[in-house]
């Protein structure tokens, strides 16, 4: 389910020349990033700066959801949990996702 919740943001230019909009024209490019195997993303650990493919890392799975954690110094990087009709995704633990397109 889309939020469009649109505050009636007015589109305004800053010194720079770049668009001050809402969170809905991301719809587009989130569509077109997430779009794939997200597991052949790469990550980088926030604690040892180690880069490694998600499909890398070690997940610790239950039925409410999955502990992602670096396969190098073991810290958290993602914490997903499922409930009804409802994913929630926390990624503190990576300083990047990188999708090479
Ligand atoms: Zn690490």
């Amino acid at each position: 389910m889309a939020a469009h919740t649109s505050r009636n943001m007015s589109p305004s230019r800053n010194v720079s020349g770049s668009s001050v909009l809402d969170g809905n024209v991301l719809a587009g490019p989130l569509a077109e990033l997430f779009a794939f195997d997200v597991t052949t993303a790469r990550e980088r650990c926030a604690s040892c700066g180690d880069v490694e493919a998600l499909a890398s890392a070690i997940v610790y799975s239950s039925p409410m959801g999955w502990v992602v954690r670096c396969p190098t110094c073991e810290d958290v990087l993602m914490v997903m949990v499922r409930t009804a009709g409802r994913y929630s995704l926390t990624a503190r633990g990576m300083t990047w996702l990188r999708v090479d397109r």
